[in-house]
């Protein structure tokens, strides 16, 4: 169906090493695709904050927010934000960089292990054992939920897009049903929001990051909070699957999505 309330929380500009269009190409197809509310989350990776000048990026990447802002806010809400890769490694660093910028929204995310590379890069196939990396995962993704100093927890289950969906592994999930469920509760417990990630919906894994299985056992255990991003790094990808995603969080239960403002949680009818 076609929703009219179309929200995007994780998007990235020229600012991410990966992003490819300017803050004003985004912002002028987010306005034409008929986004309500978009979300600048640009890639701050926080173990290689000042080797790699994310220092600059952040800075860069916030105050070129706020002029797009200005420049287009009788079409459309922009907010600022950043996705802290990594930053649970990083505790006081990343806490330091939350309170210079006075962002609305920030995104808690794990991309690779420490010391390893981003699971994109990883060679996955053949018989090599992946569980290994995945329990890593999951306990690093309960450390940075018990961190409690994110909003949302970005597209969990990152490194199946590449096990299941690039190398055509089968992962047997019910070995972190247990783990899964207390990062869920402990999101819940902290009034912290679960993201569905969209990007999946567009790549060979074919589902969101975390699927249906996973968003429909947050709101079973008594999850209130569920922000929406595509994860685009092109303007075409502004806004992508967000219909498949309103759908998918009404089929678990869902009335309503997240927006940040100010770091502060505010519920949006799904309609
Ligand atoms: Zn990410
Ligand atoms: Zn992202």
């Amino acid at each position: 169906m076609t929703y009219r309330n179309i929200v995007d929380l994780h998007t990235h500009t020229e600012h991410s090493f990966d992003g490819h269009h300017t803050t004003d190409v985004l912002c002028r197809a987010a306005i034409e695709k008929g986004i309500k509310t978009l979300a600048f989350t640009d890639h701050l990776e926080m173990y290689a904050y000042y080797r790699d000048d994310f220092d600059k990026t952040a800075k860069e990447s916030f105050e070129d927010t706020l002029e797009a802002r200005e420049r287009n806010k009788n079409e459309l809400e922009l907010l600022t934000g950043a996705e802290m890769g990594e930053a649970a490694y990083e505790k006081a660093l990343s806490e330091e960089v939350m309170s210079t910028y006075n962002y609305d929204i920030v995104i808690g995310a794990i991309h690779n292990l420490p010391d390893k590379e981003d699971f994109y890069y990883m060679d996955l196939g053949g018989d090599m054992d992946f569980y290994p990396l995945l329990d890593e995962y999951f306990d690093l993704e309960l450390d940075m939920a018990r961190w409690d100093k994110f909003d949302t927890l970005a597209h969990l289950t990152y490194p199946l897009r590449y096990i299941v969906g690039k190398y055509h592994r089968e992962a047997d999930m019910s070995r972190y049903d247990e783990i899964i469920d207390e990062i869920l509760l402990t999101l819940i417990k902290n009034g912290k929001a679960l993201e569905l990630n969209t990007a999946g919906y567009r790549q060979p894994i074919g589902v969101p990051s975390p699927n249906e299985e996973i968003v429909k056992r947050f709101r079973d255990l008594g999850g209130k909070y569920l922000t929406v991003g595509s994860d685009a790094h092109y303007d075409i990808h502004l806004g992508c699957n967000v219909p498949d995603a309103y759908d998918l969080a009404k089929r678990c239960g869902f009335d309503s999505v997240t927006v940040y403002r100010k770091r502060e949680p505010h519920l949006i009818t799904i309609e």
